[in-house]
């Protein structure tokens, strides 16, 4: 790491409203367009919201192929169903890392029928060399996803080895890839939730050549050289190289996400990501004569 160097801002996205699934508002940090600069995410949402209207209506059984889902719940109850035969329960603070890899057929179905619901999901995208591998599933549990305290800030780690104000802080997913599990081991993944309930600075160091994300959903925070103020509901993407450093207001809450680019073309259409237009028009032929996932079972 060059020593001194901070990370800049090159980009500052605000999310949009959106709607996906049966009809879930949301809103869309970013997505589509030129996805290499984000390279190795392709999209990041946050739902939330007070009134069922807004997510009754859920994500019924749909496709992936060619990426990973990151689910990361702060409040409500979403079941899970995939082709595989798994059900999962994502309650507060639970994570679920998805393979999609060469096909998953699921749901993503609210539990509740009131009461607030609120959450992320992070796409993550694959190299060539994985896209066609098999599926697999994760629930990352909220007590076994590791807390850290940083001079104040309070850090759940999900994934990713980074350093914080000279403490490194490991991600549940770091056990997990232990135990022989094969997701996001070439894009090497970070991503830290952080509230700091009083104002603070945080030199955070990420690998060079990695991909910095920063998405604040509560609060304001600021780089320490810019001085620029990202509010509530803006997402910062940084330089790739350096320490990033920064300046967070009281009551702030911010995602942290780190990864190594793949350096591949990216062709999305919809729920399939690839590197050529013939692979997606592969992956819709077959999802549409049922040969997206062996042996589907509708989720
Ligand atoms: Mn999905």
């Amino acid at each position: 790491m060059t020593s001194g160097e901070k990370r800049k801002i090159e980009e500052v996205l605000t999310g949009q409203a959106a709607s996906d699934g049966a009809g879930v508002k949301l809103k869309r940090v970013f997505g589509g367009g030129d996805l290499s600069r984000f390279d190795p995410f392709l999209m990041l949402d946050e739902f939330g919201s007070n009134d069922a209207s807004d997510y009754i209506a859920g994500f019924p059984s749909h496709p992936h192929r060619g990426f990973e889902t990151v689910t990361y719940m702060l409040e409500g109850h979403m079941e899970h169903r995939d082709h595989m035969g798994n059900v999962g329960q994502l309650q507060p603070g639970d994570v679920q890392w998805m393979k999609a890899g060469s096909g998953v057929i699921h749901s993503e179905m609210p539990k509740q029928e009131e009461g607030r619901m609120r959450g992320f999901q992070l796409w993550v995208n694959l190299p060539a060399a994985e896209k066609m591998t098999p599926a697999e599933y994760s629930e990352l549990a909220a007590a076994d996803i590791p807390r850290y305290r940083v001079d104040g800030a309070e850090v759940k780690a999900i994934a990713g080895r980074l350093v914080l104000n000279g403490e490194a802080v490991a991600g549940v997913l770091e056990q997990d890839k232990a135990e022989g599990a094969d997701h996001g081991r070439s894009t090497e993944p970070g991503y830290i939730d952080v509230s700091t309930p009083a104002a603070q600075t945080l030199n955070i160091e990420i690998p060079d050549g990695h991909t910095a994300l920063v998405y604040v959903y509560e609060g304001e925070v600021q780089t320490a050289e810019q001085r620029f103020a990202l509010k509530s509901g803006q997402l910062a993407r940084l330089s790739r190289s350096g320490e990033l450093e920064l300046v967070t207001a009281a009551g702030s809450r911010l995602l942290v996400i780190t990864g190594k680019p793949i350096g591949e073309p990216i062709v999305q259409r919809g729920p399939f990501v690839m590197n050529t237009a013939a692979e997606i028009q592969q992956a819709i032929r077959d999802f549409s004569e049922g040969r997206l996932v062996p042996d589907a079972e509708v989720a």
